[in-house]
Parts: C-alpha cells; sequence; structure tokens
C-alpha cells in the first residue's frame, strides 16, 4: 500500500471508471467526464465450441442486433440476464471488452473501477467481477450494490441519519432498498423485472391471437403501448410475428387495455416486494419514509402508470428519479468523486 500523498498524486495521471454492470445494459462513466458507453449487456458466441466471437462485433450492439436472429451456429447470451452471472467467461470476455473500449489509451497508474453489481449475486461471482475488471487492467477494484448506487445518483440523502427507499426495476431482477446512514437497513432482490413483463406480453400474444413473437417485438410493444394503470390516452399498435397454426408471418394489432392486462402478474409481484420490504422496516425508518417516500430507477421505472399503483399499493408518495436508466451509472461516478470518504462505507474493496 502506498502513502496516501503518493497515490493522491498518482490518481491525477489515472482513469477512473464507474460501471453500471447491468442485466440488460452496461453503462460505463469516466471521471471527469459522465457516461462514456451505454451498451446492451449481450454477448455473440460461437455454439458449438462456446467461443466469443470476433471481439468488435459480439458485444454490445453488435450483439442485441442478433439476440434471436442468430444462424444456427451463433447464439447471442445475456450473461447477466436473472441477475446471476450465469457464465463467468463470457462476463468477463464482455466486462474487459467495455473496459478496452473505453480505455484505449493506457491506463496510467492505479486505475480505479467502481462497479455497480445485482445485490443477489453470490460472494463467488462477486470475486470473479472483480478479477475480471483486474485482468482487463483496473488495479483497485470496489463493488457497490446496485441500488446503493442508484440511490446515489438519484441524489437520495443516503448518508444522513434519515431513512430514504430506492425501488431499482431492471430487465432481470427488481432491488428494494431501504438506506439511512451510509448503509443498507432492508434489502430485498426479486428476479421478476422488465424480462418477465416482456415474457408476458409473448404469453398473451399466444394465448390470445396464436402468434409466437420474439422477445424484441414484445419489448417495443411493452415499450410503446404498455402501462401499470391507465394513464393517459388508450393506443395501439400492430404486432408482427409467426402464426402458430399455419407456421406463417402474420400481423396483428393489441391494444394498450389488453396490455395492461397482461402486465398485470409481473407488477404485481413487484408491488408485493415493495410492501414487503416495507413491513420489515423499524418504525423509525418506516416514520422517516412518510415524509421521504419511494423513489423509482431502472427501465422499468418508465413504464407508464407504474408510479400511481405503487402509490396505491403503498400511500407513499412515488416519484421516479430523473434519468431512471442512467442513475446507477451516475451513482458510480458520484462514488468516484467520493471515494476517500466512502470506501470504508461498502463492504468489499480488494486490491490487486
Ligand atoms: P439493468 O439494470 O438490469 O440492465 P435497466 O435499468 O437498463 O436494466 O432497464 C432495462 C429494462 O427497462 C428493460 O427490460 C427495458 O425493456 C425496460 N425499459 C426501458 N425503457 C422502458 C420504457 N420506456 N417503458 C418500460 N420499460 C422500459
Ligand atoms: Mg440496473
Amino acid at each position: 500500500m502506498l502513502p496516501n500523498f503518493i497515490q493522491r498524486f498518482l490518481s491525477m495521471f489515472t482513469v477512473d471508471m464507474g460501471i453500471d454492470l447491468g442485466t440488460c445494459n452496461t453503462l460505463v462513466c469516466v471521471r471527469g467526464e459522465g457516461i462514456v458507453l451505454n451498451e446492451p449487456s449481450v454477448v455473440a458466441v460461437q455454439k458449438h465450441t462456446g467461443e466469443v466471437l470476433h471481439k468488435g462485433q459480439a458485444v454490445g450492439w453488435a450483439a442485441k442486433e442478433m439476440l434471436g436472429k442468430t444462424p444456427g451456429s451463433i447464439t447471442a447470451i445475456r450473461p447477466l440476464r436473472d441477475g446471476v452471472i450465469s457464465d463467468f467467461r463470457i462476463t468477463e470476455a464482455m466486462l474487459s471488452y467495455f473496459i478496452q473500449k473505453v480505455n484505449g489509451r493506457s491506463w496510467g497508474f492505479g486505475p480505479r473501477v467502481v462497479i455497480a453489481i445485482p445485490s443477489g449475486i453470490t460472494a463467488v461471482e462477486k470475486q470473479a467481477v472483480k478479477q475480471s475488471a483486474q485482468r482487463a487492467g483496473a488495479q483497485i477494484v470496489y463493488l457497490v450494490e446496485e441500488p446503493v448506487a442508484a440511490a446515489i445518483g438519484a441524489g437520495l440523502p443516503w448518508v444522513e441519519p434519515t431513512a430514504s427507499m430506492i425501488v431499482d426495476i431492471g430487465g432481470g431482477t427488481t432491488e428494494v432498498a431501504i438506506m439511512s446512514l451510509a448503509d443498507i437497513a432492508v434489502c430485498e432482490s426479486v428476479r421478476v423485472a422488465g424480462d418477465d413483463m416482456d415474457e408476458a406480453i409473448i404469453g398473451h400474444m399466444k394465448k390470445t391471437y396464436n402468434l409466437m413473437i420474439g422477445e424484441q417485438t414484445a419489448e417495443r410493444i411493452k415499450i410503446e403501448i404498455g402501462s401499470a394503470a391507465p394513464v393517459g390516452e388508450e393506443t395501439s399498435m400492430e404486432a408482427r410475428g409467426r402464426d402458430m397454426i399455419s407456421g406463417l408471418p402474420r400481423k396483428t394489432v393489441v391494444t394498450s387495455e389488453e396490455i395492461r392486462e397482461a402486465l398485470q402478474e409481473p407488477i404485481s409481484a413487484i408491488i408485493e416486494t415493495v410492501t414487503r420490504t416495507l413491513e420489515r422496516a423499524e418504525p423509525e425508518l418506516a416514520a422517516d419514509l412518510v415524509d421521504n417516500g419511494i423513489t423509482l430507477a431502472g427501465g422499468g421505472a418508465l413504464l407508464r402508470g407504474i408510479d400511481v399503483v405503487l402509490q396505491n399499493a403503498t400511500g407513499m408518495e412515488v416519484r421516479v428519479a430523473d434519468d431512471p436508466l442512467t442513475c446507477v451509472a451516475a451513482g458510480t461516478a458520484i462514488f468516484l468523486e467520493n471515494l476517500e470518504v466512502w470506501k470504508s462505507s461498502i463492504e468489499s474493496d480488494l486490491e490487486a
């Protein structure tokens, strides 16, 4: 360990990075520059060998375009899909590709990386994430739990002696946490989030129209006309897929009402997780929340009416963070700026 003043001197030549390693999207920010990369957490691999395709075309946007459209020999994988790392090797390939893409220049001295990870991942998985970042050139790696980063990014008073609550609805997981004094007081993570909404839409199209649609189409329907409560005008759109009986391509019109109905199950599961977390809070913390309310982050927070249903279910004020999709990444950037003060308040720091 170098003396503090030397570390501080060296850090002037260093590219410090904050990474939101999400189940759907990975964002990277660089200290002093803000968000410099925002790409889907998708990797294309050779089906038989399991080898990652030639890097430039195999990770991120290029790979997402392949999802559901790959020829027989190639498959596109989301290695963090359910908030657990399904494949260490592929996660590492993805992480190092993103880090190296941002850091085309040299690393400088003692680069530090703050990585926000789903709070449900195991100790072994955490270790794997750290080692991947180190192999990609990071010298010091700090892991911060996603809800903490989201709370920081949303500007919640997480270090103060008052409770604040964040609900981060991502692709694979919804993370709910009540924080106070720079610590998580109560936290729940469920594997129900945006992906399950897409699945629910796929199920609905199958059942009602005998139409098989792909995940990307389902996501588009959700984003364009999906809602959790009847807010705004009802609309409709065309959906294309494959007829399950004739096997031929076909299109049909779906309405916002029926999609809302189809989304009810995953939405209820999210509401349940929020109320369960509230029930576990100490009375004093619960009392603070009456004033401070609930803040929503993650892409799922953009679903129309999700704030309304949560407000109705909890009786508390619910607000959506300013930019829910970049909240966690913004939180890692703020964390970087306050590294010296805050690094002791997160459980893990590991040095190379
Ligand atoms: P993660 O942190 O798990 O990577 P994100 O916070 O990036 O997830 O959110 C991705 C999820 O948000 C996806 O399921 C995506 O479909 C969903 N999403 C993005 N925009 C919207 C929107 N406008 N309405 C509803 N869902 C959305
Ligand atoms: Mg996230």
